[in-house]
């Protein structure tokens, strides 16, 4: 259980950050929520999973390609919460193009969101962390931390960043009750997923078979991995048992990378 614990999830508001913030608060933690678009609904759902009321559940609207509001965002959780004991490095975004089509301010936005934000919040959660003598740190990294698709370099690029920046600062922290891994999932469908769904839809295959495509090309389960049991990976890697997982890219893909 992690009653007594304050869980900061980055990207909160929707998807597979929503889903985690469900399972901690089940598991009795406090949540800090992170993310744009429906707030309220957000919290609201977190609070009913967790039994809490919903003025328990915070958010903060920070904007993870911004240091300063990341800043904003601890010190909030700091002050509104005690301190951060676990951080869920979660909000991310995609886009797809050929690297020579790559947008460059679309680039700059992937790295800065899904690799950059990680670094700021755990330099800034890690000294409370180090002073208690517990904390955990989760990176929601993908498959594409693992190996690359074409057509996605600036996210398979930030996602090796993350395992890499997850690897250090496991060893940083090693001998301390503070641990820091990586969850690595295949296809979750989710508002982000769904996009690239929609856009081979858009190309005229029914959306059934999209979907049945985008699995087939790589996820030998042909099935979605859920928020859900995401979260309870999640939980898993901030019981005691899992004080001795440091450093790992824990697959959570229907068997891609074993091919
Ligand atoms: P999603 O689009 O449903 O949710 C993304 C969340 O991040 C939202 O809450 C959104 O508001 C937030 N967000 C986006 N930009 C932000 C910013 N600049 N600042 C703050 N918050 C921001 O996506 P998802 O599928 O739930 O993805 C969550 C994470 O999981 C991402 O890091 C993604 O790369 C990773 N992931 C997803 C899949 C999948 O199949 N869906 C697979 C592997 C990894």
């Amino acid at each position: 259980m992690l009653t007594g614990k304050t869980a900061l999830v980055t990207g909160s508001t929707s998807g597979i950050g929503l889903g985690i913030a469900q399972v901690l608060a089940r598991q009795g933690a406090r949540l800090v929520l992170n993310g744009f678009g429906d707030a309220e609904a957000a919290r609201k759902a977190v609070a009913e999973a967790g039994g809490h009321a919903v003025s328990e559940v915070l958010h903060h609207p920070a904007d993870m390609s911004r240091p300063g509001d990341i800043a904003d965002m601890m010190d909030f959780a700091a002050r509104e919460a005690g301190r951060v004991d676990i951080l869920v490095n979660n909000a991310g975004i995609q886009h797809v193009a050929a690297v020579e089509d790559f947008p460059v301010e679309k680039w700059d936005a992937i790295i800065a969101i899904n690799l950059s934000s990680a670094f700021h919040t755990t330099r800034l959660a890690l000294p409370a962390m180090r002073a208690a003598d517990w904390g955990r740190i989760v990176n929601i990294a993908s498959t594409h931390g693992l190996v690359a698709s074409a057509l996605k370099s600036a996210y398979v690029t930030a996602k090796h960043g993350l395992v890499g920046l997850t690897k250090t600062v496991a060893l940083e922290t090693a001998t301390t009750g503070v641990t820091c891994n990586a969850i690595c999932p295949g296809w979750v469908l989710t508002p982000l997923v769904q996009q690239q769904i929609d856009a081979r839809a858009a190309k005229g295959v029914p959306k059934e078979q999209a979907e049945r495509d985008l699995l087939g090309e790589k996820q030998p389960s042909l099935q979605f991995t859920t928020p859900e049991q995401l979260g309870e990976l999640a939980a898993f890697l901030c019981s005691p048992a899992g004080i001795n997982v440091r450093g790992v890219a824990w697959q959570v893909d229907g068997g891609w990378t074993a091919q």
